[in-house]
């Protein structure tokens, strides 16, 4: 077993020796059987959340009434779920009622998809009552049981199903597609921020080619934010071939293949929840993609960009018939003699009192002067050159 297994076995032993079952389950054991890093374990029990409580002296209730407790031992949380089963969805989202079981397959039935309904034991033996092992082998997403019913039940799982599809890069099993295809408007019911945490995992995932192609094929797109008029744009997305690594990245390009003006990125984001600062990195990386498949970056350009925002775009021209240049990038700006306003080594306050001046609105326009001047090497960042050079603009714009 892998060392994150290994690390949380005394906790599924210790349910144990207290006379309950527990079990490895989801995404830990799929992306074990793909040989994928994995990143936290998730445990299912028969034991009830206050029998789990027993068991450890130290715990947190992190969702008790979904019948989840955190397991502090050894430094680290495991989140140690009670098997449960949920009853009648009535607003295709949340289940109105969860009822705790003591059956495993009763807890793994309610799961969404074959391949995460896997369970696997202390001895590191699979539990696999819906062929999720077989699904995994054929590389196929398929919903367990009656997927017209699962997505009825929760309309959020076709989003999942279209991230899998891309993120483990499989294909859909045709009922289940053929289901979302004919769901697909429940997603309307679905929170957009739970839609957008499907939909940048989809975006950044190996597969994302035939994960977008999957979105536009059953229609999810049109309950997305901004983007049921944006098939034509999807598309030309979805045949796009570089990995994307960061959202920031995704969604820049997303904006670009949809063709959305930059005066339009705000709002479009906004609706898809994103975060202010998120959304002022996005504009920042689309003005300078935009730039940059017009043109080499020049040193202004590299300026305003910042270095992140220039490697990130640097990455993505890769698909643009043009070669990433990411190291006279990095080094390009290294040179830039400054990097920020802040290391003006000159002030507003200076200025006035240098030019003898009442503050106005020429101070704001001398500064971004000086600061071009600065950056490209035409005065020295020192703040005699600099109040030398103002005295001089100064005098040459009043004569
Ligand atoms: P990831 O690698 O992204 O964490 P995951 O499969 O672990 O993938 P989670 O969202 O962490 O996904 O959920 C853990 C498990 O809980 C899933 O593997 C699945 O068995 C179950 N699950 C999660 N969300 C749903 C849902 N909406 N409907 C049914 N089962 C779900
Ligand atoms: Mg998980």
């Amino acid at each position: 077993l892998d060392s994150e297994f290994m690390k949380a076995l005394p906790v599924i032993q210790k349910i144990q020796e207290a006379g309950y079952e527990a079990y490895f389950v989801g995404g830990s054991v799929r992306d074990r059987i793909l040989k994928k890093p994995i990143a936290d374990v998730d445990i299912a029990t028969s034991a009830f959340p206050m029998e789990v409580k027993e068991i450890f002296p130290r715990t947190v209730d992190v969702g008790i009434e979904h019948g989840t407790v955190m397991v502090l031992f050894e430094g680290e949380g495991y989140e140690v779920t009670t098997f449960r089963t949920e009853s009648t969805y009535q607003d295709y989202r949340r289940p109105d009622t969860v009822t705790f079981v003591r059956s495993l397959e009763e807890d793994l039935k309610r799961r969404d998809f074959t391949v995460n309904a896997l369970a696997m034991n202390s001895e590191g033996e699979l539990i696999d009552y819906f062929g999720g092992l077989k699904d995994i082998e054929k590389k196929i997403i398929k919903a367990v049981g009656s997927a017209s019913e699962r997505f009825h039940e929760d309309a959020l799982r076709m989003m999942r199903g279209v991230r899998f599809v891309s993120q483990l890069n499989f294909s859909m099993e045709t009922k289940t597609e053929l289901a979302i295809k004919e769901h697909h408007a429940l997603l309307e019911k679905i929170a957009v921020e739970r839609i957008q945490v499907e939909f940048v995992k989809l975006l950044l995932g190996q597969g994302r080619q035939i994960g977008l192609r999957k979105m536009i094929e059953t229609e999810l797109y049109q309950f997305c934010p901004g983007l049921a008029s944006k098939k034509v744009g999807l598309t030309t997305f979805a045949k796009f071939e570089t990995r994307l690594v960061t959202s920031t990245s995704a969604w820049t390009l997303l904006t670009y293949f949809i063709e959305l003006p930059v005066s339009e990125i705000e709002h479009f984001l906004r609706n898809w929840k994103c975060s202010k600062k998120e959304i002022k990195h996005i504009i920042k990386e689309r003005i300078a993609f935009d730039q940059r498949l017009e043109s080499f970056w020049n040193k202004e350009r590299l300026y305003q960009a910042g270095l992140d925002i220039a490697l990130e775009v640097e990455t993505l021209v890769d698909g643009f018939q043009q070669e990433s240049q990411l190291e006279t990038v990095q080094e390009l700006y290294e040179a830039l003699p400054i990097k920020e306003r802040q290391e003006m080594n000159v002030s507003g306050s200076d200025l006035i009192t240098a030019l003898k001046r009442p503050a106005g609105p020429w101070l704001g326009e001398l500064l971004a002067k000086i600061e071009y001047q600065l950056l490209i090497g035409a005065i020295p960042n020192q703040q005699q050159a600099i109040l030398e050079w103002a005295l001089e603009a100064v005098k040459g714009e009043e004569a």
